[in-house]
């Protein structure tokens, strides 16, 4: 139930419907963003509203895609579906894919589709593990994002090695899989960035194998505001497994603390004091109970 922003007008959920043909479907070529409304004071109010549609924007840039939509058209689109479905918090999913008039690979006389949708989502990785902490499996699937210098585009086709990493994981009975880039350096998770602290110090690979999160970088503002020093850097598996804390960041997974990462308990194998402090201050940030 509810509405769907598609091409400008929002349609009935129900109705908001592709065909078959749609290229996106069988090549993945596509982009998209996953964006939340929070409950504050003022009613819903979109955290980042702006950062997400900049991204969605860049992102078909790097794919070569022409939005037929500008930016501020797409970002009252965000605020119509959350205000016209009467949301109080939401995921907001917006997309952009390529229409069904020809296959093959030549997308130039393509047309291209924009949806909005929105629904009510609680912690995506569980209530009682934003305290308790998850389990973490590195997975053996790569994170390659297409290719290694293209990851700044978060695109469809993008998901699949993340996809099948959740697989394996949860059938192994994990919460989450954390995967490395290509040459066994960590990347991030299936939709998260990671962090580890050792010694007081944020450390976070950099941007090679990793999406530039916007989650990663308020939890850069926030550990800055608190004094806490933050590194990009190539980091290894066994330097996951050593830290002190760890935690996962994400629009969705919001800051997640990782307890367990193939079976090591990390830190005390409880949401270490940092991760928690950053995770107080992310929640007070999006319900707008602090500036920025
Ligand atoms: N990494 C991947 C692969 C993702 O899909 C996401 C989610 O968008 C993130 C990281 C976290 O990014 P953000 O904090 O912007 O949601």
């Amino acid at each position: 139930d509810g509405l769907i922003w598609l091409d400008g007008e929002l349609v009935p959920w129900r109705e908001a419907k592709v065909h078959v043909l749609t290229h996106t479907l069988h090549y993945g070529m596509g982009v998209f963003e996953g964006v939340r409304a929070y409950a504050t004071d003022r009613g819903a109010a979109i955290f980042r509203l702006d950062e997400h549609t900049r991204r969605l924007f860049n992102s078909a840039k790097i794919l070569g895609m022409n939005i037929p939509f500008s930016h501020d058209t797409m970002r009252q689109a965000q605020l119509d579906v959350v205000r016209e479905n009467a949301l109080s918090s939401a995921y907001i999913r917006p997309m952009c894919f390529y229409g069904s008039e020809s296959m093959g690979l030549h997308a130039d006389s393509l047309k291209v589709h924009c949806i909005v949708a929105a629904w009510e989502w609680g912690s995506y990785l569980g209530k009682e593990n934003m305290e308790r902490g998850i389990r973490v499996k590195v997975s053996s699937f790569a994170r390659h994002h297409v290719n290694v210098t293209m990851c700044r585009a978060k695109s469809n086709g993008s998901y699949m090695n993340s996809m099948l990493a959740v697989q394996d994981a949860t059938a192994c009975g994990f919460d989450e899989a954390l995967l490395l880039d290509t040459e066994g350096y960590v990347a991030e998770g299936s939709g998260e960035n990671v962090f580890i602290v050792h010694d007081g110090t944020l450390y976070t690979p950099d941007l090679t194998s990793a999406l530039d999160g916007i989650t990663r970088r308020t939890v850069f503002s926030l550990a800055d505001e608190l004094g806490i020093p933050v590194r990009e850097k190539r980091i290894t598996r066994d330097e996951v497994y050593l830290a002190d804390e760890a935690f996962f960041t994400g629009t969705a997974a919001e800051v997640t603390p990782i307890r367990e990462v193939d079976g090591r308990t990390i830190g005390s194998g409880a949401r270490g004091p940092i991760t928690e402090q950053l995770q107080t201050r992310y929640f007070d940030l999006v319900h707008g109970r602090l500036d920025g």
